[in-house]
């Protein structure tokens, strides 16, 4: 679209809320950004743009972008220096050799997707470069969504149903830890399922965004999904409501779970949830005779816990025992990180051609202890790790030990402020090409602007690094379309390629199923849903799904993190380099029940201390009766917030690669007392 020197591009808004990604169109005239506003021709988004995504439009020209490569001689000191590409680049790639490559690491976040999430090509090719040259890459799902996903994926549930499915059938949708923060455009669909009357329940630690949609609100303590569901599975299979054909047909190890739920009373769970017993069973009876019944399981903040992937794992068998598998409007709903049926893409991360060697498996945990031991440099591509790895007290130490840290983003954060001795300044997503894929449809992001300053891509940067290194195979292609049509060789896609998109208005809708498991082939290795899991007793697990005490702790406050508005991941220095942004949210924020703060003699507003065994944090009370007495909440990614958190790791070594995706998050439970500062 032109008028005069003014155009109107099509894109996608730089942040990564999957399942929600949503459509921007922007306007530019003589290379300046003019405004950026919701797409009103994209399918997923329908023109909505939220407080995030009109704040992107503050990258774009914001003084505080990094616009030159940096290093400094010593770290501590803001004594930083522009320098040469050329010269930062023979720095980085000296230091690598020097240290051998097994000591050399590459870690990246979400500010390497996003131009491409969904279709992960910074990723793969972060990772190709790893594996060509043989040093340690670790899996950014540990820190997100994978843990999560790995007891889903016991249980054999991964693919999920669409929103647009959802909106169109569910008679009842449980929000399972799943807040609309995190998947604004998810709300739509939610308001149209209800305008047909579905029912919509939230369950959560805390009156979320989502409770204001929903018809009944039950909170729970930190940590006992699990217990919930086992409490409903009584229920259904005590008064006879599952569905015995499909039990029968699709599933395996129904005699041992129902002999395993007897122990597991409505009042058992009342007693480990903190509910009571009365709404677990009024919950089972209502799931169990209302078809079809929906599950949106949280995508992340559900699963910063020990207990997430327990609560992963039982949760998912409940559609199973009920039937609600295969079909229009049951399942599971759209889950940060999860696919569609059908939804899939061509690989060129070569792992094939990664040498053998010494690989740091990905645990958060070990990564931690390879960060003090064995790791010497590290290449860090859109990521605070500071403030998203557990227990980084005892990360920080690994950090001061290294030889080099290298960070490549947009803006300074912690990390960099901090750790780094080089900093390489990162292209926008308006100044390069990139592509997004929804569970539904794929989308161009085209080159708009101009790099600012000597801005460079970190595809420029791992190409400049690879030749470097002589690791003449990492680019076999000619333009930075070429990866992209690697990525895209798939009959999901519909063998789409940049070009293709390009003359087809920048959209394509991919060529899924918008109901999971249509054919009752589940993720496991019987193919059908395993209540009981020779798998995870192999890996040392438990075969039926349980609920695990947290440690017994002498800070009395269970602490949880999550999503707001205003903020989504560690993008842009969590926000603070973004004014409106930094505005909306301009200080660590503790929500704490009028009961917890009464006894403790704090003031709604006033200034607070967390603390526990391994830490402290400031912040500012929120006292407010929308989270139950016993638990505190606060926003995640404040610098200091995961000092409190527990790094210990959740599931054995051997498990942690089970699925295509890595779960080796640590637990990231923390107790703690909060007192006046
Ligand atoms: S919901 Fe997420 S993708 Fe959509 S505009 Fe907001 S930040 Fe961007």
């Amino acid at each position: 679209m032109e008028t005069g020197g003014r155009r109107t591009v099509r894109t996608m808004c730089p942040m990564n809320c999957h399942p929600t990604l949503c459509g921007m169109l922007v306007d530019v005239e003589d290379g300046r950004l003019l405004d950026v506003r919701g797409d009103p021709d994209n399918p997923d988004s329908q023109g909505f743009l939220c407080i995030r995504g009109h704040a992107s439009r503050e990258i774009i020209g914001n003084p505080r972008r990094l616009l030159h490569p940096l290093v400094r001689d010593a770290r501590g000191r803001d004594a930083w220096r522009p320098v040469s590409w050329e010269s930062a680049l023979d720095l980085i790639a000296e230091r690598m050799q020097r240290a051998g490559r097994e000591a050399v690491a590459t870690w990246s976040g979400h500010g390497l997707f996003a131009n491409n999430y969904g279709t992960r090509v910074g990723s793969h090719l972060l990772r190709r470069f790893s594996n060509l040259y043989g040093c340690q890459w670790w899996s950014p799902t540990i820190i997100c969504w994978g843990l999560g996903a790995f007891g889903l994926g016991l249980t054999g549930i991964l693919e999920t149903n669409t929103k647009e499915d959802m909106g169109r059938h569910a008679e009842l949708v449980l929000l399972w830890g799943a807040n609309l923060a995190s998947q604004p455009n998810t709300a739509r669909h939610l308001v149209a399922a209800r305008r047909r009357g579905a029912r919509v329940v939230t369950i959560d630690v805390r009156h979320t965004e989502a409770a204001a949609q929903s018809d009944d609100v039950l909170l729970l303590r930190p940590g006992t999904d699990a217990a919930l569901a086992l409490g409903m599975m009584h229920v259904i299979v005590r008064e006879g409501l599952h569905d015995r054909a499909f039990v029968h047909a699709h599933t395996v190890g129904f005699d041992a779970l129902a002999a395993h739920l007897d122990a597991h009373t409505p009042a058992w769970a009342a007693s480990i949830t903190g509910l009571a017993a009365e709404r677990i069973a009024a919950l089972a009876r209502t799931y169990a005779t209302t078809r079809p019944a929906m599950i949106l399981v949280g995508g992340s903040s559900m699963h910063k816990g020990a207990n997430g992937w327990q609560g992963g794992r039982a949760i998912a068998c409940l559609p199973a025992l009920t039937g609600n598998l295969g079909m229009a409007g049951g399942g599971l709903g759209p889950r940060h990180g999860s696919a569609t049926h059908g939804q899939a893409l061509a690989s060129i991360v070569a792992q094939e051609r990664r040498p053998p060697g010494h690989y740091v498996p990905n645990q958060m945990a070990r990564i931690a202890e390879a960060l003090v031991e064995r790791v010497r440099v590290l290449l860090l591509f859109g990521t605070d790790l500071v403030s998203s790895f557990a227990d980084v007290g005892h990360v920080e130490a690994g950090l001061a030990r290294q030889d080099l840290i290298v960070t490549h983003d947009l803006f300074m954060n912690d990390t960099t402020r901090r750790f780094a001795d080089v900093a390489l300044p990162a292209t926008a997503w308006l100044e390069e090409l990139g592509c997004k894929s929804t569970n539904t449809h794929l989308y161009l992001m085209p080159p708009v602007l101009e790099p600012s300053g000597e801005a460079r891509s970190a595809t420029w940067v791992m190409r400049e690094l690879a030749r470097r290194l002589g690791l003449t195979e990492f680019y076999p292609w000619t333009s930075d379309e070429g990866p992209l049509d690697a990525i895209l060789d798939h009959p999901a896609t519909g063998y789409a390629t940049v070009g293709a998109l390009r003359a087809e208005g920048g959209m394509r809708a991919l060529r899924i199923s918008h109901v999971a498991y249509p054919d009752h082939r589940f993720d496991t290795p019987s193919g059908k849903v395993e209540f009981y899991s020779e798998r995870a007793l192999r890996l040392g697990l438990p075969a039926l799904p349980v609920h695990e005490d947290l440690p017994a702790s002498r800070y009395p406050l269970a602490f949880r993190q999550g999503r707001t508005l205003t903020h989504f991941h560690g993008f842009y220095d969590h926000g603070r380099a973004l004014p409106s942004l930094a505005a909306a949210d301009p200080e660590p924020v503790v929500w704490i029940a009028p009961a917890d703060a009464a006894a403790r003699g704090i003031a709604d507003g006033a200034a607070v201390r967390l603390e526990n065994e391994r830490g402290e944090l400031r912040a500012r009370a929120h006292v407010t009766s929308r989270i139950p007495a016993g638990t505190v909440w606060m926003r995640d990614g404040w610098d200091g917030l995961n000092r409190l958190t527990s790094g210990r790791a959740v599931i054995p070594d051997e498990a942690v690669d089970l699925f295509a995706f890595s779960a080796g998050q640590a637990a990231f439970d923390a107790s703690v007392e909060i007192r006046p500062a």
